[in-house]
């Protein structure tokens, strides 16, 4: 552009800076730092992005923040033209000839998996059919179908999905797993849990046949690790799994990981393994909003069980966690039924009740300290500042941190989602508050009563 004092690699470089405070860390690191400005012409930046499917995925979620970004930084119109980076393929070797040397480390493998007849570890129930897409799970869902309908070569690998527990990362490996197997029935597809694949591995060393054990690994087609958090501090295993990770990328050979927290903030784990997990594509997985949930729900219950759909939805609108324990009350809500009740409102409360307690008494807590202070409870789960606000909604916080096992992070986003740190904070603000101020002392004493109160009236 005639007169325009930035080039291509400066603009890029500014906009990358805004984009980086729009955007969260992992956002940021997965979708916009792996871009490459490549020229800056008529008013057109192109960019190089890695892949066919992170064009699509940033095109669709993404490019408009982009366009205005640049549009804003420039003063004019700026337009976006995408060029996917060309990879050097490399050879893949043939895995035919590999498939011998494999059948003799068969019954090693089948001594380790003692507990399933099949090596391959696949439960066929988990399946691309039955796992309900919604906005929580798109992009872990759309990667996971791409690797399956490509294990040989993709450019998402190593795929790394992460999620807090029971929102689905098992049965997508299990879904990729089976419809790989289904489709190349050549292929040998291993899903594997971290803590056997650890057990395995010091086994090996144990009875000095790490030798076999490597080359089992390296002789498989796909691999598919679940919940790799197990690694933490198994500094050998990371190291072995290190060597099949490189091998497996230099042929081109699909890996799929699975974790409970963004690799990068994993513990215990070597810098240069936690980079290899976050090479490919990482994805999470997050809490299903309310229709989701009614669909899973559906999905799983109505075809056997006459269940009203006013009970799938009390239950999915009561159930916030995830879907583990979605399902955990609908089929203790089913046995139940099928003993004594129907199934109604009235049963499920109870069940709830018992199941899902946790929330409930965040609930509780919220309602107890909102009547305290006469105020809402829409204002305590609310943004407002305002004083006395803020102070009930940090004691509504300490309590719930005081009277039940959630994670910082629940509490945080059962009262008004707020982060951790936010909760972390209101618990010490209010216990320091509570050593030197006898008038907050007195109200957390009148609060913690009532608090008993009501839980009492409920049992
Ligand atoms: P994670 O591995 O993340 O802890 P799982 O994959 O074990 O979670 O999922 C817990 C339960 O929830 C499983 O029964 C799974 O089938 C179900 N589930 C999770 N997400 C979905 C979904 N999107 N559609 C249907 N079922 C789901
Ligand atoms: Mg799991």
């Amino acid at each position: 552009m005639n007169g325009f004092p930035l080039n291509c690699s400066e603009l890029w470089n500014i906009c990358s800076q805004k984009l980086q405070t729009y955007f969260d860390e992992e956002t940021f690191g997965t979708w916009i730092k792996p871009i490459i400005p490549k020229e800056f012409k008529n008013n057109t930046l192109s960019i190089e992005v890695p892949s066919n499917f992170f064009y699509e995925w940033i095109s669709d979620h993404y490019s408009g923040v982009i366009i205005q970004t640049l549009t804003k930084i420039c003063g004019f119109n700026v337009k976006l033209t995408y060029l996917i980076k060309k990879t050097d393929v490399k050879q893949i070797k043939n895995t035919d000839s590999t498939r011998k040397i494999l059948n003799n480390h068969l019954s090693f493998i089948k001594k380790n998996f003692s507990n399933i007849d099949d090596i391959s570890g696949l439960n066929p129930k988990y399946t691309f059919d039955n796992f309900i897409e919604g906005a929580c799970n798109q992009l872990a869902k759309s990667a996971a179908e791409s690797v399956a309908g490509k294990p040989l070569g993709n450019l998402l690998n190593p795929l790394t999905i992460y999620s807090d527990v029971g929102l689905g990362k098992t049965h997508l490996l299990h879904a990729i797993g089976n419809k790989i197997k289904q489709n190349f029935k050549n292929k040998i597809v291993v899903l594997i849990p971290t803590t056997i694949f650890v057990d395995q591995f010091i086994n090996s060393t144990k009875a000095n046949n790490i030798q076999e054990f490597s080359r089992f690994y390296r002789d498989i087609d796909v691999l598919l690790l679940d919940d790799i958090q197990f690694l933490k501090d198994k500094i050998k295993t990371q190291e072995n799994l290190f060597f099949i990770f490189n091998q497996f990328h230099e042929l081109g050979k699909q890996m799929v990981f699975t974790s409970d927290k963004y690799p990068n903030n994993l513990d215990g784990l070597q810098e240069r393994l936690i980079s290899r997990f976050m090479s490919g594509l990482t994805a999470d997985i997050n809490v299903p909003d309310l229709e989701t949930k009614i669909a899973i729900l559906k999905s799983k219950f109505s075809d056997n069980y006459d269940v009203p759909s006013s009970v799938l939805e009390y239950i999915a609108q009561r159930v916030n966690s995830n879907i583990r324990e979605l399902e955990g009350v609908m089929i203790t809500a089913i046995t139940n039924a099928s003993f004594q009740h129907d199934i109604n409102i009235v049963s499920i409360q109870k069940i709830i009740n018992k199941v899902a307690s946790n929330d409930l008494i965040v609930d509780r807590i919220s309602n107890v300290v909102a009547s305290y202070f006469n105020i809402s409870i829409e204002e305590i789960l609310g943004k407002s500042r305002q004083k006395d606000v803020s102070l009930a909604r940090q004691i509504a916080m300490y309590f719930a941190k005081k009277y039940t096992k959630c994670s910082l992070k629940k509490i945080g986003s059962l009262i008004g989602s707020r982060d951790h740190s936010t909760v972390i904070h209101a618990v010490n603000t209010i216990s320091e508050l509570m050593k030197d101020e006898k008038k907050i002392k007195n109200i957390i004493y009148a609060i913690n009563k009532r608090i008993i109160q009501k839980t009492a009236e409920k049992i």
